[in-house]
């Protein structure tokens, strides 16, 4: 629901913060121009988390946008997001306002299945509104034991994001439109090794380069395919 009545959301509100806790910004990061890590203190020992979990955010009386959780630890009450500052959309500028100390209520979270312990070998791909997912899923990839790699289509400015949130194994490009193109695609060097049914590809971010990337390891192998698209040109909310 990513736009309503503001007395609707008014009346959700209502309705959930008895069951929700109030989150307080605890700390922000910048970790490019328009990546932005954002920490929030709260008591989130009741609320069920998995890999992959997001939020709804009331952004402004009338929208509401959705935010993958990278962390947590409901022990030192914390929950982090990484957030993309892009346009000018409520989302970005609800994001761009937070400061230490602002409160804020919001959604239960929900569960974004992308992830299953069977599978040997994972390839992740996204834009920056897919580095918390990717954040989420890291820790699992690795006491797991899973091989597995990143690729992130990126900004030239927010390249080195992914190394500063420490995400391994990473191969970063252009944001140029490359993953638009089935036949650049499909002669990436991975799609080969990924024939096998033991692979499972998370694919989230752009929706249109999920639609194609999507496509294409349909055409080409058996791997697992996890998407969800997290935004579309044109379009407000996903
Ligand atoms: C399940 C889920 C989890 C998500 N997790 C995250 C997350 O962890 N971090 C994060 O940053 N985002 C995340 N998103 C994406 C985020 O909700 C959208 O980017 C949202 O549209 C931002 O709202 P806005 O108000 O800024 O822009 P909107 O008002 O929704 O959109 C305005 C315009 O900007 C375009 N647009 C929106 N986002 C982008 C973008 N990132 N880059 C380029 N153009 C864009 C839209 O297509 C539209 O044309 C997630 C989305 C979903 C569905």
């Amino acid at each position: 629901m990513p736009s309503a009545p503001k007395w609707l959301f008014d009346v959700v509100e209502r309705l959930l913060l008895p069951k929700i806790p109030l989150m307080e910004v605890s700390i922000v990061e910048q970790l490019s121009p328009s990546v932005k890590r954002i920490q929030f203190k709260g008591a989130f020992e009741t609320l069920q988390f998995q890999v992959g979990s997001y939020l709804d955010f009331r952004v402004s009386g009338t929208e509401a946008r959705r935010y993958t959780i990278s962390y947590i630890d409901p022990q030192k009450e914390i929950l982090e997001f990484i957030v993309h500052l892009h346009g000018e959309g409520p989302g970005r500028w609800f994001m761009d306002r937070l400061k230490i100390g602002n409160k804020t209520v919001v959604s239960a979270p929900r569960a974004h299945k992308c992830y299953e312990k069977s599978f040997k070998k994972y390839l992740v791909f996204g834009d920056e509104t897919s580095l918390a997912l990717a954040c989420s899923l890291l820790p699992a990839l690795v006491s797991n034991n899973h091989e597995f790699s990143f690729y992130f289509e990126l900004a030239q400015a927010n390249q080195d994001v992914p190394e500063l949130l420490g995400i391994p194994n990473c191969t970063v490009f252009a944001k140029n439109g490359s993953f638009h193109n089935e036949k650049w695609i499909s002669n990436l060097p991975f799609m080969e090794s990924s024939a096998s049914n033991d692979t499972a590809f998370v694919l989230t971010g752009n929706a249109k380069s999920v639609q194609v990337f999507k496509k294409v390891i349909k055409a080409n192998t058996k791997a697992k395919i996890f998407s969800q698209g997290y935004w579309l040109e044109g379009k407000k909310g996903l």
